[in-house]
C-alpha cells in the first residue's frame, strides 16, 4: 500500500511541471507579426486580434513617419487598430 501511494505522488509532481507552460499566458505570447506603428511592440497576429490596413488609410492616422515599414498593407495589433477606429470616428467628415 505504502508503495502505491508514494508512485501517485511521484505522479501528480511531473504533471504539475509540465503545466508549467499554460500559466501567466498574457505574460510572453510568442508571435510572428509584428506591429508595424512605430513604437509599439506588440504582435499583430490574427489570434490576438491583428488586422492588416492598407497602408494609406494607416498614413491618415500616424502620418508616414509613423508607421516602421512602408508596405502596402500593414499590420496593426489590436490596440493600434483600436486607435484607428477611434481616430477615425472623431474626425469630422468636413470641417468647414
Ligand atoms: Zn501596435
Amino acid at each position: 500500500m505504502g508503495f502505491k501511494s508514494r508512485a501517485r505522488k511521484r505522479r501528480s509532481e511531473s504533471s504539475s511541471a509540465k503545466g508549467k507552460g499554460s500559466e501567466g499566458k498574457d505574460e510572453e505570447y510568442e508571435g510572428t507579426l509584428r506591429c508595424d506603428i512605430k513604437g509599439c511592440e506588440n504582435w499583430a497576429d490574427k489570434g490576438v486580434g491583428g488586422r492588416k490596413m492598407a497602408y494609406d488609410r494607416a498614413t491618415d492616422v500616424w502620418g508616414t513617419s509613423g508607421i516602421s515599414r512602408k508596405v502596402r498593407k500593414i499590420s496593426l495589433c489590436k490596440p493600434c487598430y483600436r486607435t484607428w477606429k477611434k481616430e477615425k470616428k472623431g474626425e469630422p467628415k468636413e470641417w468647414e
